[in-house]
């Protein structure tokens, strides 16, 4: 689509597109978005201009058109902004000419989640092989996209072939990506001693929860390796809460709502020198502004007396 005319009306230009649509901009908004070299620094994609420093009465003295764009001088220091025409289109605000849906097409169905129950997964895991991610390079990341893809789609992914260290265990996690420390350390190997006054820390079988719900920044991602087993049980369980709550919606859209709103408070206390809690209280589901399910936090730590 290439724009046919550029014509300046007050504080605004109209852009005439060849189908006929029409799409305004305020000067003062194509002025802070100037991508030239004196205002966007290209390899950083990061801007270098002070939108504090544009004159807001600011006006064009020219426009023109090329094969691809338009181009406009400015009456303030002669600047010249050229704006290509996709990316006119695509940032069109008055009227918005590419839904923001269309945007996003492609990452919608590629990181599409797929929900599950036991029956749905159980004879096909979703695994990568240690070997293969370790091999990923900058220039070939095929293995990190599919590891990175089965957790996204998923929730989880088993790494098969892992060495049985914890060497090797954080030299995996950093493959994916730096490890975030918290007061239990950045990486850390632990066993059933109770050094940190939590169950996790006990040979006790513990139900499904999600960790760190003391935290503002609740994890995303968390990696176990079981380096030692010695008696029995131990067995990791898997629950996919996003299909809970899809469940619970569909039977009991009150209970939902409610757990969508209700704040719950969490707090971390249970080691000397240690009193951890998020900024606010959260509810059990936290959703988006377009009201779909973010982040589950299961605690469990909680419990009503
Ligand atoms: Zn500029």
């Amino acid at each position: 689509m290439s724009v046919v005319s550029a014509s300046p009306i007050g504080d605004l230009i109209e852009l005439k597109w060849s189908d006929g649509s029409l799409s305004k901009f305020h000067n003062i908004w194509l002025r802070d978005n100037c991508h030239c070299s004196k205002c966007y620094y290209g390899l950083t994609k990061q801007r270098l201009l002070n939108s504090a420093t544009i004159d807001p009465n600011i006006k064009p003295q020219k426009t023109e058109l090329t094969n691809n764009s338009v181009l406009i001088t400015w009456d303030q220091d002669d600047h010249v902004s050229s704006y290509d025409f996709y990316w006119l289109r695509l940032h069109s605000y008055q009227p918005r000419l590419v839904p923001v849906a269309e945007k996003l097409q492609d990452s919608d169905s590629l990181l599409k989640r797929e929900l599950w129950q036991v029956k749905d997964i159980k004879d096909n895991l979703p695994s990568v092989d240690y070997n293969e991610v370790m091999a990923a390079t900058d220039d070939n990341e095929e293995a990190i996209k599919d590891w990175s893809l089965k957790i996204w789609k998923h929730g989880f992914c088993f790494v098969n072939n892992v060495p049985v260290t914890p060497e090797d265990t954080e030299k995996l996690c950093e493959k994916l990506n730096y490890i975030r420390p918290t007061h239990y350390g950045g990486f850390w190997d632990f066993t059933s001693d109770l050094a940190k006054a939590d169950t996790a820390y006990t040979n006790f079988d513990i139900s499904s929860h999600t960790d760190g719900t003391y935290w503002s920044n609740t994890p995303g991602l968390q990696l176990f390796h079981l380096l030692y087993h010695d008696g029995e049980g131990g067995t990791t369980s898997l629950v996919d809460a996003f299909k809970c709550a899809e469940i619970l919606k569909k039977n009991h859209p009150e209970s939902y709502e409610i757990f969508t709103r209700i704040k719950i408070p969490a707090h971390s206390a249970g080691e000397e020198k240690v009193c951890i809690q998020p900024d606010e209280a959260r509810p059990i589901f936290k959703l988006d502004d377009q009201g779909e399910l973010l982040q589950g936090l299961g605690q469990h730590h909680f419990f009503s007396r």
